[in-house]
């Protein structure tokens, strides 16, 4: 059968091509280590798993409203008064299927054919095909790793067109861990005002923060600022709950109603459970998520100090998220690989240990290693990648 023409345009997921051949060479037995996740290798904290159970054995198994029940959006609504001191009325907010699915629906409603949003590289891996998936059009623009892969306005100012919606800054990035300072916001934040360029802040891993970093929301710097942006968050990287899907966007009310149109006849709602599972993430102790915070810094403190030092390998410092995201394009060349993609399947079959090629995120002299495992699966993960390196070199 033929497929729709807008499915045969997507590109498959990188991410989802090595982790599959991982788990082969797994499956045969191999000792591989894998280093690809996206999601952290914690539990979901123990009281929010007794206030999904409560609720269902309380008898709230039927839909909800489709933008979220009104409980969670207030949890919702003083997270961003807590945190950032913004402050949303329940319909400049909406729940999803988490944020990957929030940011699927927004594109769906922004976009007209040939609409352009601006996709700083490296990129997380949905965001081309979201925006291709709606029509419109990725512009991307290249993070220099010299500026630690961040876009200067310089640069944004270069690609706006009179076709340009949306521009979209993900601080702490996925794949690099970089953290947009406020000045850098502002300034990029000046320039979509004065072009009415609509900013998709995707802000997922904002809770992931390190070395004293502090995440900054670009809505919370000008009631202005907050009018052109949309705020995507959700509970997966903070509470460590990917499986539970609860992503939300805040903003603009307009685009928030068409959102929820648009999941009456998509989704009707997100899985009634998981909302009181999110209820409970926001309003019981947060001091699960510091602990998780914690561990990540531990890990990545010991853990960059040993990359940087296999030959061959450059990293920028993250200071969010839990990935690193090294440059290897002399490790491959001194190791006689014609490029990373090679360097990348030599290492997962060689050395026995998974990462993702910088391809996938629109980079393709890095690699991203994922910190979510535990120490001591990483320490060994590049005690084989330095060894593999060296006996090549
Ligand atoms: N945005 C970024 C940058 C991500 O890395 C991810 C997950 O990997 C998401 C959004 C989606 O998160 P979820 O759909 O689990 O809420």
């Amino acid at each position: 059968m033929k497929l729709a023409n807008r499915v045969m345009a997507l590109t498959p997921s990188t991410t989802l091509a090595i982790t599959a051949k991982a788990k082969e060479l797994k499956e045969k037995g191999e000792d591989v280590i894998g280093l690809g996740a996206g999601e952290p290798d914690f539990n979901t904290p123990q009281h929010i798993l007794d206030a999904a159970v409560k609720s269902m054995n309380e008898g709230h198994t039927k839909y909800t409203p489709s933008a979220g029940l009104p409980a969670l959006k207030k949890a919702i609504i003083n997270k961003f008064q807590t945190d950032q001191g913004l402050t949303y009325k329940p319909n400049e907010v909406i729940v999803g299927n988490g944020a990957k699915h929030v940011l699927y629906t927004l594109f769906q409603v922004i976009l007209n054919d040939g609409d352009e949003v601006i996709i700083p590289t490296p990129y997380w891996v949905s965001y081309p095909e979201q925006v291709k998936l709606a029509g419109g059009v990725p512009v991307y623009v290249e993070g220099l790793e010299q500026n630690n892969f961040k876009i200067t306005p310089q640069q944004l100012k270069e690609v706006i067109t009179d076709k340009t919606k949306a521009v979209i800054i993900n601080s702490p990035s996925n794949p690099t861990g970089v953290l947009y300072t406020e000045q850098e916001l502002l300034e990029l934040g000046k320039i979509c005002l004065e072009k009415d360029i609509l900013i998709v802040s995707d802000e997922i891993y904002e809770k992931l923060v390190y070395s004293g970093a502090k995440h900054v929301s670009i809505a919370e710097l000008s009631p202005e600022l907050k009018e052109q942006t949309i705020v995507i968050n959700g509970v997966s990287k903070s509470h460590s709950m990917t499986g539970w899907r609860i992503g939300y966007a805040a903003g603009n009310k307009q685009i928030v109603e068409a959102m929820t149109n648009l999941a009456s006849h998509s989704t009707s709602n997100p899985t009634t459970t998981a909302q009181y599972a999110a209820i409970a993430a926001y309003n019981g102790s947060q001091e699960p998520v510091e602990e998780m915070r914690q561990a990540f810094e531990k890990r990545l403190e010991i853990i960059y100090d040993k990359l940087v030092a296999i030959p061959g390998f450059t990293c920028v410092k993250p200071q969010g998220a839990f990935y690193l995201y090294p440059n290897v394009k002399r490790a491959a060349e001194m190791t006689g690989f014609n490029n990373v993609d090679d360097f990348v399947e030599a290492l997962l079959v060689e050395a026995k240990v998974a990462v993702i090629p910088g391809s996938g995120f629109g980079t393709p002299d890095n690699i991203r290693l994922s910190y979510a495992t535990s120490l001591e699966q990483l320490e060994r993960a590049v005690e084989r990648m330095g060894e593999f390196v060296t006996a090549k070199v």
